[in-house]
Order: C-alpha cells, then structure tokens, then sequence
C-alpha cells in the first residue's frame, strides 16, 4: 500500500543509495565479467520509495552505479538518503552534498536506527521501520521542505505490518544492471546472537509476507529485464519455519508457470540441515546458494556467542545435508574473538578444507550498536573509535596478532589450488543435486546474450590471462564432463573476485571487516568506494 495520509502538495524526491565499500561478499571483480555495475538493489530504500504519496515524483540514484548529479539535486525538493554502519561515511558525503544544495536531507535505514547519535547532520532522522515515523515524516514534507533549525526525529512506534508493504518501486531502477535482484518475505529472528543488532532493529518475531505480495513482487521482477538469479534478503528464510514451508510451494508453481526462469539464494541458520521437508522444497523451488553465518568452527567460541543454533548437529555434518539438496553453501567466518587461542587459526584452516566450502567471509569482529556485544565491549572500556584501526573492538589478543591471523587466514583460503579444489568437490557433491529447468526456458534472447559475455570474459580473463588458469582448466574439465556449463561460468567469476580481492586485501587495500566503517585514504582505494555489497541490513543469520 500506499502512504494512506491526504496529501495537499506536490514534492520530488531524489532518493540516493550510498555506495558501498568493497568486501568478499559484494563481488566487485566479477562486475565487468557480468557487464553489470553494483551488487544488489537496496531493497529498503526501494520500499520506502514506493509507499510515498502518488502524487510525489520519486527519483532513485544508487550510488554503486552512478553518483546523484548536480542536476538530481537541483531539481528535487528532499533528499532521501539510507544506509549501513559500513557507508557511514559516504552518507555524510551525500548528507553534505545536498545540503550544499539546499535541499532538505532526510536520512534513514538500519545504521541511523542502531546509532542515531552518528549523525547530526541530517534534518530529519527516520529511526525504525516503515510505520508511523514515516507518515509523520511525509506529513512534515507536505507542510513544507525548508531545513528545520534543528534536527528532528521520528521514531516507528507502530510498524507497518509486512502485509501491507508495497511492492518495491523497482520501475524506478535498472535492475539489470545488479549482480542479483533482492527479495524478500520476512523480517526478524528469534536467536539473541551476541554480535548482531537484527534482533533489536527488526524483532524476534518474524513478521512475514502473504504469498500474493511475494509472487506479486516476482512478476514485477519478471516483467522488466532482471538478473537471473535472486537473493531472499530475510535476516533468517527458516526463522519462522512453519512459513518457510508455506511459502515454498506457491514459488514452486509460479516457477513452473514461467518455466523456471530463476534461481534463488537466502540467508539461514545452519539448523536448516534437520529440516528435510524445507530443503526438498527448497531444492524443487530451484534455491541454489544458502549464507550461513558459521562464524567459527569452534563449539566452546559458538556458545560464548550464543549460537549454539549452529552447534545442534556436527557442523561439517550439516554442511553436507545441504550440499546433498544442491546447496552450495556460503560461510561468514569471524576472527577476533574473545574465545580464540593460538589454535583458532590451524582449526579454521582445518575447517576450510574439509568443509570445501569455496566462499567464505573472513571477517575481524566488529562491535554494531543495539548488540549485546556492544553492551558488554563498552561495559568494560573495549570500544575503540579510533578510525585507523580495522575493527572497533580491543580485542584479548594482540591487535597486529589478529589482524596478521586474519591475513594468513584469507591468504590460505583464497591461494588458487586450493580454492579450485574445493570448488571441484562441490562439482562433484553439491551441483549434481541441482534440478534443472527446462532448456527452453534459459533459451531467451537476453539469457544468450549474458551467458555468451560471461563465457567470453571467463575464457579471456581467468582460462588464458591469469595466473591461476591451470587449477581454473583442470576443475572446469571436470564441471564440463558431467555437463556443468553453467557450474563452470560460476565458478569463474566468483574465483576471479575472490582471488582478486583477498590479494588486494593483502596488500593492504581493502577493509579487515565487512562491518568496517574505516575508510582508506589513498585515492586508488577511494575510487574502489564505487562499489556495492550485499543487502540493507547487517549480513546476518
Ligand atoms: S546472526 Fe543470524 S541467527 Fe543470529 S540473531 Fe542474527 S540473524 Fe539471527
């Protein structure tokens, strides 16, 4: 739905995405592969972009693909602006910019609702998710657009509920020209993880979406040039399992009434492996990748955060029941924690090959606001502001310790053997698993023209120019005998980036932490800003 209030005014809006800094998770490398330019659609800003009044005109820059212009901002009479703790700095920069301008700046999201006290420079501060803060913003716009003396905030109270969230104004985007179109059905998680804020910003109890407004959403994506491949953004797909398994099957039937032309991906805990009726169901809807916050391979580590949800049945275990239904799995991994010993190291490496999990992001621990573990970290004096450093928490153990562990850490699980050797076990343990569409249906002129500028560009710049050709050639011939063409494009994108990025990252060019709001100041890695990552609220379940 709409915003129901009776407006008396015309407003334009300029609704700007801010970019992201690059991490293992946005695949930045792979853009010019894919001819695409940003990661995936800021679904938040997208929501709030379709439930303004009517009457409004809405324009909508993300920032990943292309900065707002002078003329964007000349012609709008309010800046809407959204982001997380992680584009801290480019928010102000927009906040900047518009004011600059003259325009009205009105900033909110899930970095503005966990820690408001970081930005006083916004006019108007929208804390929550869309409910009554929001028709009391747009009220406030209908009066008038002249910047306040004073900062104001509105606050959700009252949520909308998810059933009556509008479609999001994907019209008003090129989603083309994203790596993944976004999705998504709930919000919320029920566990109480230590480290992460998604429980207080979005709730314990998940609220969810009716089946029609989901395949509606699936239509609106259909209807326009897309991405082949979309990921569910929920905190957690199985946080509220009963739903999890109603929703499948009308996905299941609107797949099969359009010849499954998509294949999705989603975040869940790892407890999805006892479910066996929601991974078949899974697998038949065609969900292909699952992100699961593993975090660490150590048990005692995962009960001091409170995840034992992780530690219910044998990790490695799990991660096998997945890969059994076709799902290749996906693992955030995090360094830095209190629990780690000088073994932490050797069982994360341990953990690495015997999981022949090919993507993980290896992340220093970050302290978010609204956490327990911020709670705890401030409670003790362990908060560190200081932006020169990776990671905004004084950890146990020596900081150049961590950090030189996290370094090792990536190194080993990107050097090129040994990420083409697991990719070559899930060719062998996980994609066979995988139902297929019809051909006809992946037969569509634009599907063609992608694949022939993915296979190109994978041939070109990982089969014949790189230096990492040989494991590349000797896994794809192995993916190409059980007729895997389109394991084998994967694969090559995703290894370029990763191989990319973590040598990058070694160098020193790129962020410890994904969660890092430290901001690089030579200019090459300034430039590198231009990019996006995965979704509008903290990577989480
Ligand atoms: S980390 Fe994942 S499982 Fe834990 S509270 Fe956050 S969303 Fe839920």
């Amino acid at each position: 739905m709409r915003c129901p209030l009776s407006i008396t005014r015309e407003r334009r809006v300029l609704c700007i995405f801010p970019a992201y800094t690059p991490s293992f998770g946005t695949f930045s490398h792979a853009y010019p592969m894919m001819g695409v330019s940003a990661f995936m659609p800021p679904q938040g800003l997208l929501v709030i972009a379709a439930y303004l009044p009517e009457k409004w005109s809405v324009r909508f820059v993300d920032e990943n693909i292309r900065p707002a212009t002078a003329a964007d901002l000349d012609w709008a009479d309010a800046v809407f602006v959204s982001g997380m703790h992680v584009q801290a700095p480019q928010i102000h920069d927009i906040i900047e910019r518009a004011k600059a301008a003259g325009r009205v700046t009105v900033l909110g999201g899930p970095s503005v609702s966990g820690a408001p006290e970081m930005y006083p420079d916004a006019d108007y501060l929208h804390m929550g998710e869309i409910g009554d803060a929001t028709d009391a913003l747009i009220a406030t716009l209908d009066r008038g657009t002249t910047p306040p003396p004073a900062q104001v905030r509105f606050e959700t109270r009252e949520r909308l509920p998810m059933g009556d969230f509008p479609t999001p104004a994907y019209r008003l985007i090129a989603l083309d020209r994203y790596l993944l179109a976004s999705l998504q059905f709930s919000s919320g998680c029920p566990f109480r993880c230590e480290f992460c804020d998604i429980p207080a910003l979005y709730g314990r109890q998940p609220r969810l979406k009716s089946p029609e407004q989901l395949l509606a959403e699936l239509d609106a994506i259909l209807a326009r040039p897309h991405p082949s491949f979309i990921y569910f953004v929920d905190d957690n797909f199985i946080a509220n399992r009963k739903a999890a398994r109603q929703i499948l099957p009308h996905v299941i039937e609107w797949q099969k009434k359009h010849d499954f032309p998509l294949q999705f991906a989603c975040e869940a805990t790892l407890d999805l492996a006892k479910q066996p009726e929601i991974l078949a169901l899974m697998r038949e809807a065609r969900f292909h990748t699952v992100f699961v916050g593993i975090e660490t391979p150590e048990i005692d580590a995962l009960k001091a955060m409170r995840k034992d949800q992780n530690a219910k049945q044998p990790i490695l275990e799990a991660i096998g029941v997945l890969n059994s239904y076709g799902l290749e799995v996906t693992s955030g991994i995090i360094l830095g924690l209190d629990t780690d010993t000088d073994a932490t190291e050797e069982r994360l490496k341990e953990f690495i090959d015997q999981s022949n999990v090919p993507v993980l992001t290896i992340n220093l621990l970050q302290a978010l606001p609204k956490t327990p573990l911020w709670d705890r970290l401030a409670r003790d004096g362990r908060i560190d502001h200081d932006p020169g450093l990776e990671s905004n928490v004084r950890f146990l153990r020596p900081y150049d310790e961590v950090l030189a562990m996290w370094r090792r850490c990536i190194a080993y699980a990107y050097e090129p053997e040994r990420l083409f050797a697991r990719f070559a076990r899930q060719v062998e343990t996980t994609y066979p698993h995988r139902l297929q569409g019809p051909v006809r249906a992946a037969l569509t002129a634009e599907n063609l023209r992608r694949g022939l500028f993915l296979a190109v560009n994978v041939l070109v710049r990982v089969g014949l120019l790189s230096d990492y050709r040989r494991p590349f050639w000797r896994t794809a011939r192995q993916a190409f005998r059980r007729g895997q063409i389109d394991a084998v494009l994967g694969m090559g994108f995703v290894a370029r980036h990763l191989i990319e990025f973590s040598r990058e990252a070694l160098r020193g060019e790129q962020n410890a932490s994904f969660y890092s709001m430290h901001k690089r100041s030579d200019p090459a890695a300034a430039g590198r800003l231009r990019n996006p990552v995965a979704k509008n609220t903290a990577t989480a379940a």
